[in-house]
Protein backbone atom coordinates (compact mmCIF):
# COMPACT_ATOMS: atom_id res chain seq x y z
CA UNK A 1 0.00 0.00 0.00
CA UNK A 2 0.90 3.30 -0.83
CA UNK A 3 1.26 5.27 2.14
CA UNK A 4 0.21 9.09 2.19
CA UNK A 5 2.98 11.55 2.99
CA UNK A 6 2.68 14.19 5.25
CA UNK A 7 5.39 17.03 5.82
CA UNK A 8 6.19 18.98 8.95
CA UNK A 9 5.86 23.17 8.63
CA UNK A 10 8.94 25.05 9.71
CA UNK A 11 9.27 29.04 9.02
CA UNK A 12 7.03 28.79 5.99
CA UNK A 13 7.77 25.86 4.17
CA UNK A 14 6.56 21.97 4.10
CA UNK A 15 9.52 20.11 4.50
CA UNK A 16 10.39 16.59 5.36
CA UNK A 17 12.52 14.89 7.82
CA UNK A 18 15.30 12.83 7.68
CA UNK A 19 13.71 10.46 9.77
CA UNK A 20 9.80 9.14 8.62
CA UNK A 21 7.49 7.34 11.24
CA UNK A 22 4.69 5.28 10.17
CA UNK A 23 0.82 6.15 11.49
CA UNK A 24 -1.65 3.87 11.75
CA UNK A 25 -5.74 3.82 10.84
CA UNK A 26 -7.12 2.50 14.29
CA UNK A 27 -10.47 1.13 11.97
CA UNK A 28 -8.32 -1.66 10.44
CA UNK A 29 -5.08 -1.67 12.19
CA UNK A 30 -2.96 -0.64 9.15
CA UNK A 31 -0.43 1.95 8.19
CA UNK A 32 -1.58 4.46 5.95
CA UNK A 33 0.42 7.36 6.34
CA UNK A 34 3.83 8.05 6.67
CA UNK A 35 5.19 11.42 9.29
CA UNK A 36 8.32 13.45 9.43
CA UNK A 37 9.72 12.84 12.77
CA UNK A 38 11.29 16.06 13.69
CA UNK A 39 14.90 15.56 14.20
CA UNK A 40 16.72 18.28 17.73
CA UNK A 41 17.96 20.25 14.88
CA UNK A 42 14.21 20.60 13.08
CA UNK A 43 13.07 21.24 16.43
CA UNK A 44 15.77 24.13 16.86
CA UNK A 45 15.43 25.17 13.73
CA UNK A 46 11.23 25.70 14.21
CA UNK A 47 11.86 27.55 17.48
CA UNK A 48 14.68 29.45 15.63
CA UNK A 49 12.17 30.92 13.30
CA UNK A 50 9.66 31.32 15.86
CA UNK A 51 11.79 33.72 17.31
CA UNK A 52 12.86 35.66 14.50
CA UNK A 53 9.45 36.38 13.08
CA UNK A 54 8.86 37.75 16.89
CA UNK A 55 10.59 40.90 16.40
CA UNK A 56 11.44 40.63 12.51
CA UNK A 57 9.62 40.71 9.10
CA UNK A 58 5.77 41.45 8.93
CA UNK A 59 4.78 40.08 12.35
CA UNK A 60 5.69 42.53 14.74
CA UNK A 61 4.42 45.63 12.57
CA UNK A 62 0.66 44.35 12.53
CA UNK A 63 -1.35 45.85 14.77
CA UNK A 64 -3.64 44.30 17.22
CA UNK A 65 -6.67 44.14 14.33
CA UNK A 66 -5.17 43.18 11.93
CA UNK A 67 -3.67 40.10 13.96
CA UNK A 68 -7.80 39.46 14.97
CA UNK A 69 -8.26 39.76 10.95
CA UNK A 70 -5.57 36.73 10.51
CA UNK A 71 -7.59 34.76 13.10
CA UNK A 72 -11.07 35.17 11.31
CA UNK A 73 -9.57 33.55 8.23
CA UNK A 74 -8.13 30.97 9.61
CA UNK A 75 -11.75 30.51 11.07
CA UNK A 76 -12.94 30.59 8.22
CA UNK A 77 -10.84 28.23 6.43
CA UNK A 78 -11.19 25.82 9.26
CA UNK A 79 -15.23 25.73 8.63
CA UNK A 80 -14.67 25.42 4.76
CA UNK A 81 -12.52 22.72 5.21
CA UNK A 82 -14.26 20.37 7.87
CA UNK A 83 -15.03 18.09 6.35
CA UNK A 84 -11.65 17.30 4.44
CA UNK A 85 -9.95 17.45 7.84
CA UNK A 86 -12.70 15.99 9.89
CA UNK A 87 -11.87 12.93 7.18
CA UNK A 88 -8.27 12.71 8.15
CA UNK A 89 -8.68 13.13 11.69
CA UNK A 90 -11.11 10.16 11.84
CA UNK A 91 -8.60 8.45 10.03
CA UNK A 92 -5.40 8.98 11.90
CA UNK A 93 -7.38 8.98 15.22
CA UNK A 94 -10.25 6.07 14.90
CA UNK A 95 -12.45 9.58 16.61
CA UNK A 96 -16.01 9.02 14.73
CA UNK A 97 -16.47 12.08 11.69
CA UNK A 98 -19.99 13.06 13.24
CA UNK A 99 -17.88 14.31 15.96
CA UNK A 100 -14.89 15.35 14.44
CA UNK A 101 -16.81 17.48 11.90
CA UNK A 102 -18.89 19.32 14.61
CA UNK A 103 -15.81 19.74 17.00
CA UNK A 104 -13.73 21.64 14.04
CA UNK A 105 -16.73 23.54 13.33
CA UNK A 106 -17.46 24.66 16.69
CA UNK A 107 -13.19 25.26 16.86
CA UNK A 108 -13.57 28.12 14.41
CA UNK A 109 -15.46 29.98 17.18
CA UNK A 110 -12.78 29.54 19.62
CA UNK A 111 -10.43 31.56 16.34
CA UNK A 112 -13.16 33.88 16.56
CA UNK A 113 -13.13 34.85 19.99
CA UNK A 114 -9.50 35.34 20.28
CA UNK A 115 -9.64 37.44 17.05
CA UNK A 116 -12.22 39.49 19.09
CA UNK A 117 -10.51 39.78 21.87
CA UNK A 118 -6.83 40.97 19.89
CA UNK A 119 -7.38 44.18 20.22
CA UNK A 120 -9.31 44.66 23.91
CA UNK A 121 -5.73 43.51 26.40
CA UNK A 122 -4.11 46.76 26.67
CA UNK A 123 -2.43 47.98 30.07
CA UNK A 124 -3.15 50.38 32.40
CA UNK A 125 -2.51 53.99 33.70
CA UNK A 126 -1.46 54.13 37.34
CA UNK A 127 -2.07 57.45 39.34
CA UNK A 128 1.05 57.13 41.33
CA UNK A 129 1.53 59.13 44.67
CA UNK A 130 4.93 60.62 43.19
CA UNK A 131 5.05 64.25 41.36
CA UNK A 132 5.28 64.83 37.67
CA UNK A 133 5.05 60.93 36.80
CA UNK A 134 3.47 59.75 34.05
CA UNK A 135 2.78 55.71 35.15
CA UNK A 136 1.92 52.97 32.63
CA UNK A 137 2.10 49.48 31.70
CA UNK A 138 2.28 47.94 28.16
CA UNK A 139 0.93 44.39 27.77
CA UNK A 140 3.39 42.61 25.25
CA UNK A 141 3.62 39.40 23.83
CA UNK A 142 5.59 36.75 26.25
CA UNK A 143 7.41 35.18 23.32
CA UNK A 144 7.81 32.10 21.69
CA UNK A 145 5.16 29.31 23.09
CA UNK A 146 5.35 26.01 22.83
CA UNK A 147 2.22 24.38 22.41
CA UNK A 148 2.20 20.14 23.36
CA UNK A 149 -1.03 18.22 22.51
CA UNK A 150 -1.79 14.72 22.87
CA UNK A 151 -4.01 13.01 19.61
CA UNK A 152 -7.52 13.05 20.92
CA UNK A 153 -8.91 16.16 20.23
CA UNK A 154 -5.73 17.94 19.21
CA UNK A 155 -7.66 20.87 16.52
CA UNK A 156 -9.73 21.68 19.99
CA UNK A 157 -6.22 21.40 22.59
CA UNK A 158 -4.14 22.87 19.56
CA UNK A 159 -7.00 26.44 19.22
CA UNK A 160 -7.06 26.98 22.92
CA UNK A 161 -3.25 27.57 23.01
CA UNK A 162 -2.71 29.24 19.36
CA UNK A 163 -5.92 31.35 19.62
CA UNK A 164 -5.23 33.56 22.56
CA UNK A 165 -1.06 33.40 21.83
CA UNK A 166 -1.25 34.70 18.17
CA UNK A 167 -4.02 37.17 19.13
CA UNK A 168 -1.51 38.55 21.95
CA UNK A 169 1.19 38.82 19.43
CA UNK A 170 3.26 35.27 20.19
CA UNK A 171 4.62 33.41 17.96
CA UNK A 172 4.46 29.32 17.88
CA UNK A 173 5.39 25.95 17.65
CA UNK A 174 2.86 23.73 17.73
CA UNK A 175 3.83 19.75 18.34
CA UNK A 176 1.71 17.20 17.43
CA UNK A 177 1.45 14.10 19.18
CA UNK A 178 3.56 11.29 17.85
CA UNK A 179 0.44 8.73 17.91
CA UNK A 180 -1.75 10.81 15.03
CA UNK A 181 -0.37 13.82 14.27
CA UNK A 182 -2.20 13.84 10.24
CA UNK A 183 -4.41 16.74 11.05
CA UNK A 184 -2.52 19.22 12.59
CA UNK A 185 -0.02 18.66 9.64
CA UNK A 186 -2.69 19.31 7.56
CA UNK A 187 -3.96 22.26 9.77
CA UNK A 188 -0.83 23.63 8.86
CA UNK A 189 -1.77 24.06 5.31
CA UNK A 190 -4.69 26.08 6.43
CA UNK A 191 -2.45 28.91 8.84
CA UNK A 192 -0.44 29.09 5.54
CA UNK A 193 -3.26 29.66 3.11
CA UNK A 194 -4.46 32.18 5.80
CA UNK A 195 -1.77 34.48 5.52
CA UNK A 196 0.70 34.44 9.05
CA UNK A 197 4.13 35.48 8.25
CA UNK A 198 6.51 33.04 7.96
CA UNK A 199 7.80 31.63 11.69
CA UNK A 200 4.66 32.69 13.25
CA UNK A 201 3.18 29.12 13.38
CA UNK A 202 5.52 25.91 13.14
CA UNK A 203 3.45 22.42 13.13
CA UNK A 204 6.09 19.71 14.08
CA UNK A 205 5.44 15.96 15.18
CA UNK A 206 7.89 13.88 16.74
CA UNK A 207 9.24 11.57 19.90
CA UNK A 208 10.05 12.77 23.32
CA UNK A 209 13.62 13.02 23.22
CA UNK A 210 14.61 14.67 20.56
CA UNK A 211 11.58 16.88 19.40
CA UNK A 212 9.87 16.99 23.08
CA UNK A 213 12.80 17.54 25.25
CA UNK A 214 14.23 19.81 22.83
CA UNK A 215 11.51 22.22 22.38
CA UNK A 216 10.38 22.29 26.43
CA UNK A 217 14.10 23.10 27.81
CA UNK A 218 14.66 25.48 24.19
CA UNK A 219 16.38 28.96 25.33
CA UNK A 220 14.26 30.49 23.09
CA UNK A 221 10.95 29.44 24.36
CA UNK A 222 9.39 31.53 27.03
CA UNK A 223 6.24 29.74 27.03
CA UNK A 224 5.06 25.96 27.24
CA UNK A 225 1.27 25.05 27.16
CA UNK A 226 0.80 21.54 27.43
CA UNK A 227 -2.19 19.20 27.51
CA UNK A 228 -1.36 15.24 28.43
CA UNK A 229 -0.79 12.56 30.52
CA UNK A 230 0.68 13.52 34.16
CA UNK A 231 3.89 11.37 33.98
CA UNK A 232 4.94 13.72 30.26
CA UNK A 233 4.08 16.77 32.49
CA UNK A 234 6.35 15.98 35.10
CA UNK A 235 9.16 15.62 32.08
CA UNK A 236 8.20 18.83 31.13
CA UNK A 237 8.14 20.97 34.11
CA UNK A 238 11.90 19.48 34.62
CA UNK A 239 13.11 20.22 31.41
CA UNK A 240 12.00 23.71 31.30
CA UNK A 241 13.87 23.89 34.61
CA UNK A 242 16.26 24.93 32.39
CA UNK A 243 13.89 28.10 30.19
CA UNK A 244 12.09 28.57 33.01
CA UNK A 245 9.51 28.81 30.71
CA UNK A 246 5.83 29.88 32.16
CA UNK A 247 4.26 26.60 31.91
CA UNK A 248 0.33 25.35 32.33
CA UNK A 249 -0.77 22.14 32.51
CA UNK A 250 -4.07 20.58 31.46
CA UNK A 251 -3.38 16.82 32.49
CA UNK A 252 -5.68 13.47 33.00
CA UNK A 253 -9.23 13.21 35.05
CA UNK A 254 -11.37 10.39 36.95
CA UNK A 255 -13.76 12.59 36.48
CA UNK A 256 -17.40 12.23 39.25
CA UNK A 257 -20.74 12.33 38.16
CA UNK A 258 -23.04 12.32 41.14
CA UNK A 259 -26.74 10.82 40.63
CA UNK A 260 -28.73 11.71 43.73
CA UNK A 261 -32.32 10.02 43.43
CA UNK A 262 -34.40 12.91 42.74
CA UNK A 263 -32.67 13.19 39.48
CA UNK A 264 -34.23 12.72 36.40
CA UNK A 265 -33.12 9.34 35.49
CA UNK A 266 -33.20 9.06 31.80
CA UNK A 267 -32.01 12.85 31.27
CA UNK A 268 -29.09 11.93 33.73
CA UNK A 269 -28.38 8.38 31.48
CA UNK A 270 -28.07 10.12 28.45
CA UNK A 271 -25.50 12.60 30.30
CA UNK A 272 -23.53 9.65 31.51
CA UNK A 273 -23.50 7.52 28.39
CA UNK A 274 -22.21 11.03 26.48
CA UNK A 275 -19.81 11.27 29.39
CA UNK A 276 -18.06 8.32 29.21
CA UNK A 277 -18.83 6.41 25.92
CA UNK A 278 -18.67 9.93 23.56
CA UNK A 279 -15.29 9.66 21.94
CA UNK A 280 -14.94 6.00 23.31
CA UNK A 281 -14.05 7.36 26.29
CA UNK A 282 -10.68 8.68 25.32
CA UNK A 283 -11.56 12.53 26.69
CA UNK A 284 -9.78 14.34 29.54
CA UNK A 285 -13.44 14.83 31.26
CA UNK A 286 -14.75 11.62 30.85
CA UNK A 287 -17.40 11.26 33.56
CA UNK A 288 -15.47 7.97 34.34
CA UNK A 289 -16.66 7.62 37.74
CA UNK A 290 -20.42 7.46 38.71
CA UNK A 291 -21.71 8.29 42.27
CA UNK A 292 -25.00 6.54 42.56
CA UNK A 293 -27.35 7.03 45.19
CA UNK A 294 -28.20 3.61 46.98
CA UNK A 295 -32.32 3.72 46.05
CA UNK A 296 -32.29 4.14 42.42
CA UNK A 297 -28.86 2.01 42.52
CA UNK A 298 -30.64 -0.83 40.41
CA UNK A 299 -32.93 1.41 37.84
CA UNK A 300 -29.91 3.26 36.72
CA UNK A 301 -27.63 0.39 36.18
CA UNK A 302 -30.81 -1.21 34.03
CA UNK A 303 -30.80 1.93 31.88
CA UNK A 304 -27.07 2.34 31.09
CA UNK A 305 -26.67 -1.78 30.57
CA UNK A 306 -29.19 -1.23 27.56
CA UNK A 307 -27.89 2.03 26.49
CA UNK A 308 -24.16 0.54 26.42
CA UNK A 309 -25.71 -2.76 24.69
CA UNK A 310 -27.39 -0.56 22.12
CA UNK A 311 -24.44 1.74 21.13
CA UNK A 312 -23.32 0.82 17.49
CA UNK A 313 -19.54 0.33 16.73
CA UNK A 314 -18.71 0.70 13.32
CA UNK A 315 -16.52 2.48 10.59
CA UNK A 316 -15.57 6.03 12.21
CA UNK A 317 -15.93 7.44 8.92
CA UNK A 318 -19.92 6.34 8.52
CA UNK A 319 -21.89 9.28 10.26
CA UNK A 320 -24.49 6.65 11.63
CA UNK A 321 -21.64 5.28 13.64
CA UNK A 322 -22.09 6.10 17.35
CA UNK A 323 -18.89 4.56 18.68
CA UNK A 324 -15.53 4.20 16.61
CA UNK A 325 -12.05 2.28 17.83
CA UNK A 326 -9.81 3.63 20.19
CA UNK A 327 -6.54 5.24 19.21
CA UNK A 328 -3.51 2.94 19.83
CA UNK A 329 -3.28 -1.10 20.92
CA UNK A 330 -1.67 0.32 23.18
CA UNK A 331 -4.56 1.91 24.66
CA UNK A 332 -6.24 -1.22 24.20
CA UNK A 333 -3.87 -3.64 26.16
CA UNK A 334 -3.61 -0.90 28.47
CA UNK A 335 -7.85 -1.29 29.30
CA UNK A 336 -7.39 -4.73 29.30
CA UNK A 337 -5.28 -4.81 31.84
CA UNK A 338 -6.85 -2.41 34.49
CA UNK A 339 -10.26 -4.47 34.23
CA UNK A 340 -8.51 -7.25 34.77
CA UNK A 341 -6.74 -5.99 37.88
CA UNK A 342 -10.28 -4.50 39.00
CA UNK A 343 -12.08 -7.87 38.25
CA UNK A 344 -9.64 -9.73 40.33
CA UNK A 345 -10.04 -7.42 43.03
CA UNK A 346 -13.53 -7.73 43.43
CA UNK A 347 -15.34 -5.43 40.52
CA UNK A 348 -18.50 -6.77 39.18
CA UNK A 349 -18.80 -6.32 35.39
CA UNK A 350 -22.45 -5.30 34.40
CA UNK A 351 -21.68 -5.13 30.58
CA UNK A 352 -18.37 -5.08 28.26
CA UNK A 353 -15.29 -5.47 29.41
CA UNK A 354 -13.39 -7.30 26.41
CA UNK A 355 -12.25 -6.14 22.95
CA UNK A 356 -15.47 -5.66 20.25
CA UNK A 357 -13.52 -8.52 17.95
CA UNK A 358 -16.50 -8.72 15.87
CA UNK A 359 -15.07 -5.84 14.75
CA UNK A 360 -11.60 -7.18 13.01
CA UNK A 361 -8.67 -6.21 13.45
CA UNK A 362 -9.48 -2.58 14.78
CA UNK A 363 -8.04 -1.29 17.87
CA UNK A 364 -12.08 -1.85 19.26
CA UNK A 365 -13.66 -1.74 22.95
CA UNK A 366 -16.98 -2.48 24.05
CA UNK A 367 -18.55 -0.21 26.13
CA UNK A 368 -18.13 -1.28 29.61
CA UNK A 369 -19.76 -0.75 32.88
CA UNK A 370 -17.72 -2.15 36.38
CA UNK A 371 -20.06 -2.07 39.46
CA UNK A 372 -17.18 -1.50 42.27
CA UNK A 373 -17.91 -1.84 46.43
CA UNK A 374 -15.03 0.55 47.08
CA UNK A 375 -13.14 3.29 45.77
CA UNK A 376 -9.74 1.93 45.97
CA UNK A 377 -10.35 -0.36 43.33
CA UNK A 378 -7.36 0.47 40.33
CA UNK A 379 -10.77 1.44 38.07
CA UNK A 380 -12.02 4.07 40.21
CA UNK A 381 -8.74 5.58 40.96
CA UNK A 382 -6.43 5.24 38.01
CA UNK A 383 -7.37 7.26 34.14
CA UNK A 384 -8.47 4.32 31.43
CA UNK A 385 -9.01 6.79 28.69
CA UNK A 386 -11.39 4.49 27.41
CA UNK A 387 -15.28 3.88 27.19
CA UNK A 388 -14.68 2.01 30.86
CA UNK A 389 -17.67 3.41 33.47
CA UNK A 390 -16.72 2.32 36.95
CA UNK A 391 -19.68 2.54 39.35
CA UNK A 392 -20.08 3.30 43.39
CA UNK A 393 -22.92 3.92 45.07
CA UNK A 394 -23.64 6.71 48.43
CA UNK A 395 -25.67 6.70 51.07
CA UNK A 396 -26.10 10.77 51.32
CA UNK A 397 -24.98 13.78 50.47
CA UNK A 398 -21.94 13.92 52.88
CA UNK A 399 -20.65 9.91 51.82
CA UNK A 400 -21.34 11.54 47.99
CA UNK A 401 -18.85 14.71 48.85
CA UNK A 402 -16.12 12.26 49.93
CA UNK A 403 -16.26 9.66 47.48
CA UNK A 404 -16.27 12.78 44.88
CA UNK A 405 -13.05 14.08 46.50
CA UNK A 406 -10.94 11.22 47.06
CA UNK A 407 -8.91 11.27 43.76
CA UNK A 408 -5.48 13.11 43.03
CA UNK A 409 -7.69 14.51 39.78
CA UNK A 410 -9.76 17.35 39.93
CA UNK A 411 -10.47 17.95 36.28
CA UNK A 412 -14.29 18.27 35.97
CA UNK A 413 -17.39 16.81 37.71
CA UNK A 414 -21.11 16.20 37.31
CA UNK A 415 -24.32 16.47 39.77
CA UNK A 416 -27.79 15.54 39.23
CA UNK A 417 -30.79 16.51 41.18
CA UNK A 418 -33.76 18.85 41.57
CA UNK A 419 -32.68 20.35 44.41
CA UNK A 420 -31.17 23.75 43.71
CA UNK A 421 -29.87 24.25 47.23
CA UNK A 422 -28.00 20.78 47.19
CA UNK A 423 -26.55 21.51 43.92
CA UNK A 424 -25.53 24.63 45.32
CA UNK A 425 -23.63 22.86 48.54
CA UNK A 426 -21.64 20.30 45.46
CA UNK A 427 -20.68 22.75 43.73
CA UNK A 428 -19.07 24.87 46.45
CA UNK A 429 -17.22 21.47 47.95
CA UNK A 430 -16.23 19.69 45.14
CA UNK A 431 -12.57 20.21 44.26
CA UNK A 432 -12.83 20.11 40.59
CA UNK A 433 -12.06 22.72 37.88
CA UNK A 434 -15.33 22.35 36.11
CA UNK A 435 -18.90 21.18 37.52
CA UNK A 436 -22.02 20.69 35.39
CA UNK A 437 -25.04 20.51 37.05
CA UNK A 438 -27.69 18.56 35.44
CA UNK A 439 -25.44 18.56 32.42
CA UNK A 440 -21.94 17.39 30.84
CA UNK A 441 -19.65 18.10 28.60
CA UNK A 442 -20.82 21.73 27.99
CA UNK A 443 -18.12 23.91 26.68
CA UNK A 444 -17.76 27.23 25.08
CA UNK A 445 -14.72 30.24 24.11
CA UNK A 446 -15.72 31.78 26.81
CA UNK A 447 -15.57 29.78 30.05
CA UNK A 448 -12.05 29.09 31.55
CA UNK A 449 -11.17 24.88 31.26
CA UNK A 450 -8.89 23.41 33.74
CA UNK A 451 -8.15 21.69 36.79
CA UNK A 452 -6.63 20.96 40.06
CA UNK A 453 -4.13 18.68 41.69
CA UNK A 454 -2.93 16.21 39.16
CA UNK A 455 -5.27 17.57 36.16
CA UNK A 456 -2.88 20.39 36.15
CA UNK A 457 -2.69 24.37 36.70
CA UNK A 458 -3.48 26.88 34.49
CA UNK A 459 -6.71 27.68 32.86
CA UNK A 460 -7.63 27.40 28.64
CA UNK A 461 -10.34 29.15 26.76
CA UNK A 462 -11.99 32.28 28.27
CA UNK A 463 -10.55 35.92 28.73
CA UNK A 464 -8.11 35.91 31.03
CA UNK A 465 -6.23 32.85 28.79
CA UNK A 466 -4.87 35.52 26.31
CA UNK A 467 -3.01 37.26 29.48
CA UNK A 468 -0.91 34.53 29.89
CA UNK A 469 0.11 34.89 26.90
CA UNK A 470 1.27 38.75 27.16
CA UNK A 471 3.85 39.75 29.50
CA UNK A 472 3.06 43.30 31.40
CA UNK A 473 5.97 46.02 31.25
CA UNK A 474 5.62 48.85 33.38
CA UNK A 475 6.57 52.44 31.45
CA UNK A 476 7.66 55.96 34.21
CA UNK A 477 8.22 59.00 32.75
CA UNK A 478 9.25 62.26 34.35
CA UNK A 479 7.18 65.31 32.85
CA UNK A 480 8.69 67.75 34.92
CA UNK A 481 11.27 69.99 33.24
CA UNK A 482 13.21 70.47 35.91
CA UNK A 483 16.54 68.94 36.25
CA UNK A 484 16.73 65.65 38.81
CA UNK A 485 18.82 67.07 41.71
CA UNK A 486 22.25 65.28 42.55
CA UNK A 487 21.23 62.23 44.85
CA UNK A 488 25.04 63.44 47.34
CA UNK A 489 24.66 66.81 47.40
CA UNK A 490 23.04 67.95 51.06
CA UNK A 491 20.36 70.99 50.85
P1 LIG B 1 1.04 12.10 26.62
O1 LIG B 1 1.33 12.85 27.85
O2 LIG B 1 1.65 10.77 26.42
O3 LIG B 1 1.44 12.96 25.32
C1 LIG B 1 1.02 14.29 25.12
C2 LIG B 1 2.02 15.03 24.26
O4 LIG B 1 3.26 15.14 24.97
C3 LIG B 1 2.36 14.33 22.94
O5 LIG B 1 2.49 15.30 21.92
C4 LIG B 1 3.70 13.70 23.23
O6 LIG B 1 4.50 13.50 22.09
C5 LIG B 1 4.33 14.76 24.12
N1 LIG B 1 5.45 14.29 24.92
C6 LIG B 1 5.68 13.03 25.39
N2 LIG B 1 6.81 13.02 26.14
C7 LIG B 1 7.31 14.28 26.12
C8 LIG B 1 8.44 14.91 26.72
N3 LIG B 1 9.29 14.22 27.46
N4 LIG B 1 8.64 16.23 26.50
C9 LIG B 1 7.76 16.94 25.77
N5 LIG B 1 6.66 16.41 25.18
C10 LIG B 1 6.44 15.09 25.35
O7 LIG B 1 -0.54 12.01 26.55
P2 LIG B 1 -1.43 11.06 25.63
O8 LIG B 1 -1.38 9.68 26.15
O9 LIG B 1 -1.11 11.31 24.19
O10 LIG B 1 -2.87 11.73 25.91
C11 LIG B 1 -3.70 11.29 26.91
C12 LIG B 1 -3.62 12.16 28.15
O11 LIG B 1 -3.91 13.52 27.84
C13 LIG B 1 -4.66 11.73 29.15
O12 LIG B 1 -4.12 11.73 30.45
C14 LIG B 1 -5.72 12.81 29.01
O13 LIG B 1 -6.57 12.95 30.12
C15 LIG B 1 -4.89 14.01 28.77
N6 LIG B 1 -5.70 15.09 28.19
C16 LIG B 1 -5.96 16.22 28.95
C17 LIG B 1 -6.77 17.23 28.44
C18 LIG B 1 -7.09 18.48 29.24
O14 LIG B 1 -7.47 19.46 28.65
N7 LIG B 1 -6.97 18.47 30.55
C19 LIG B 1 -7.30 17.11 27.16
C20 LIG B 1 -7.01 15.96 26.43
C21 LIG B 1 -6.21 14.96 26.96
Amino acid sequence: MILKQFQQYIDGQFLNADQNFESINPANATSWASMPAASANDVNRAVQAAHYALSNGSWPLLNATQRGKLLYRLAQLLEDNADAIAQIETQDTGKIKRETRAQILYIADYYRYYAGLADKVHGHQYPVDKQDMEVYSRREPIGVVAAIVPWNSQLFLSAVKLGPALAAGCTVVLKASEEAPAPLLEFARLVHEAGFPAGVVNVITGFAQDCGLTLTSHPLVSRIAFTGGPETARHIVRNSSQNLASTSLELGGKSPIIIFADADLESAANAIVSGIFAASGQSCVAGSRLLVQKSIHAPLMKLLVQKAQSIRLGDPQDLTTEMGPLATERQLQRIENLIQLSTEQGAKLLTGGSRAHEMGKGFYFQPTILDCDHDQLPCVQQEFFGPVLSVLQFEDEAQALTLANNTGFGLASGVFTKDISRAQRMVKKIRAGIVWVNTYRAISPLVPFGGFGLSGYGREAGFESILDYSRSKAVWINTSDQPIADPFVMR
